[in-house]
């Protein structure tokens, strides 16, 4: 027998048509590219997201065509988000940060033909456009156009919403099948070519709901959120749906992300709470200090994308008073996988004992699966101490990546191999010893690398530390530590490895800590180990 209820697909235009019903004294501010700060709202971003889907229309664009983005987070970017998903077509967001070439491929794969793009990226796109074998028109996100050489004139945003504006008729948003592709984006691929994650209408609703509805980020329309983390990176953390849900504020940093800029859209917009990868933290951390200034709006900072250090949690907790949620997640999950949030009994723990913890990654959101294996495939215990290859299954992760490609990650019950390698506690909390590519092989067991760096960025002249694996003719590899001193800080070898030798296995210990002036980062602001091993490549340990 079939239930009574009624079948609404999960479609990402009813965020947007909720909020802009509901929840019109939200504020969307948003730091444009030329610097201004623009203020709207939810029904105002509907408008013109309709506007633009049927100037899109006009220009051939149909359900499941890709349209590319190359753009910061601004109010424009949010509007183009739902008018592309609303109309069924795909946004493919595309990352400044990757070398033209690496665009160009991306661009290329995903097969958009339209590319909407921020004037201050206009010279990416002059060089880029001979490379791109589908895009025909290209729309500059402004009312000008920044001065570049292509073939084809650009359209200008504006002047494409303008002409289709005042029309008084709603655009209709398609019905379409909730399992309709929605948005496209690349995981960073420190290896082999990038590959495609293809979210779903229905993958994307339910994102909102499971994630955004979790104790972490638990939403509401008292909050201002600043997602620093930029549209373009896996999936902006869905955070545009979460807060459309929700009826929460948003304030766009557009371009600027450095602490000063950030600090001022802090304090100046009230945000309660704001999203983003360590490094952030880090500048702005140090910006907190340099002007001794305090944080009196902030509630919570989520910290994501790579590792967030206990030292950082601290100085966010103690410090500052802002509580921290420490999430782990990955483009193929939609992104958002776990957060680490202090749950009862343990709330009873001493402080430093949750601070062990909150440096865990956290426990799943309901509706997402999770296990280690060994290399075999046999799952591990859940005892905190056992690691293995962590595993992942549930209705907001990838099945497959687009055209096919990294086939291996996926298995035939369904499970998506992270590439991360991870402990299961038995309160549930997942902890990630690596990247399983980037784990140290050392005498046959495992060695954390991200555990020693996180470790030596607690020490106070330390700014940050990667730790990779040297080939050792005993121990196959042994761990090499290389450290960024903070300005004007003095440390050697010695008093690192004293710092480290009472909070790890004497095993784990690095042979040999060396210094330099920076460590190389992704474009997605993570270590790049591989930059780093070829670096150290003819690195031996003093014998
Ligand atoms: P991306 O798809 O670019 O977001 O990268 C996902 C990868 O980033 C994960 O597989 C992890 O290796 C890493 N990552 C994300 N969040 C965390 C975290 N909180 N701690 C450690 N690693 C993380």
């Amino acid at each position: 027998m079939r239930g009574l209820m009624q079948d609404w697909p999960m479609l990402v235009h009813r965020l947007i048509d909720h909020a802009a019903l509901y929840h019109q004294g939200a504020d969307i501010v948003s730091r444009t590219v030329e610097g201004s700060i623009h203020r709207t709202g939810y029904a105002q971003i509907r408008r013109r997201a309709m506007g633009l889907a049927r100037a899109l229309a006009k220009r051939g664009v149909r359900p499941g065509d890709r349209v590319a983005t190359l753009a910061w987070n601004t109010h424009r970017h949010l509007e183009s988000w739902y008018a592309i998903a609303g109309m069924g077509a795909v946004y493919h967001t595309l990352n400044p940060r990757l070398f033209p070439d690496q665009i160009a491929w991306i661009a290329n794969h995903g097969g958009a033909r339209i590319l909407l793009y921020d004037n201050c990226f206009a010279p990416i796109v002059e060089a880029i456009a001979p490379k791109l074998k589908h895009v025909e028109i290209f729309v500059a996100m402004s009312d000008e156009i920044a001065p570049l050489k292509l073939k084809k004139k650009p359209l200008t945003y504006e002047a494409l919403i303008a002409g289709q504006g005042r029309a008084k008729r709603d655009f209709a948003w398609p019905e379409l099948d909730e399992n309709s592709a929605c948005g496209l984006c690349y995981t960073s691929g420190t290896t082999g070519d990038p590959k495609g994650v293809l979210y779903s209408q229905r993958s994307n609703i339910l994102t909102a709901l499971l994630a955004g509805q979790s104790p972490g980020l638990n939403m509401s329309p008292m909050d201002r959120v600043l997602p620093v983390v930029p549209m373009f990176h896996a999936n902006g953390w869905a955070i545009p749906f979460i807060a459309a849900m929700a009826g929460a504020s948003l304030v766009l940093p557009g371009p600027r992300l450095d602490g000063a800029s950030i600090y001022e859209l802090l304090e100046q917009e009230r945000v309660t709470l704001t999203t983003a990868v360590p490094t952030v933290w880090l500048n702005l951390l140090q910006y907190l200090d340099d002007n001794n200034l305090k944080l009196s709006h902030l509630r919570r900072v989520c910290i994501g994308g790579a590792a967030a250090p206990a030292a950082m949690i601290e100085r966010f907790e103690g410090q500052y008073g802002v509580e921290v949620i420490h999430a782990w997640g990955m483009t193929e999950m939609s992104p958002i996988g776990t957060m680490s949030i202090i749950k009862p009994p343990l709330d009873k723990l001493p402080r430093a004992r949750q601070l062990e913890i909150k440096s865990k990654q956290g426990y799943p959101h309901f509706g997402i699966e999770m296990k280690i294996t060994d290399d075999k495939g046999r799952e591990r215990p859940r005892d905190g101490k056992a690691v293995g290859r962590l595993k992942v299954r549930g209705p907001n992760i990838a099945r497959a990546y687009f055209r096919g490609a990294g086939r291996h990650a996926f298995d035939s019950q369904g499970w998506f191999d992270t590439g991360d390698v991870a402990s299961l506690d038995a309160d549930g909390f997942m902890q990630i010893a690596d990247r399983s590519k980037d784990v140290i092989k050392s005498g046959g067991e495992w060695i954390s690398t991200i555990q020693i760096e996180n470790l030596a960025v607690g020490h106070a002249a330390v700014a940050e530390a990667a730790v990779i694996g040297i080939a050792h003719p005993k121990w196959d590899e042994r761990p090499l530590l290389v450290v960024v001193l903070r300005p004007g800080s003095v440390l050697d070898a010695d008093a690192m490895l004293t710092h480290l030798r009472d909070r790890i296995a004497k095993w784990w210990l690095p042979d040999a800590v060396v210094f330099v002036d920076e460590i190389p980062h992704t474009a997605t602001g993570k270590i790049l180990k591989t930059e780093l091993r070829r670096r150290f490549a003819d690195f031996r340990f003093p014998r």
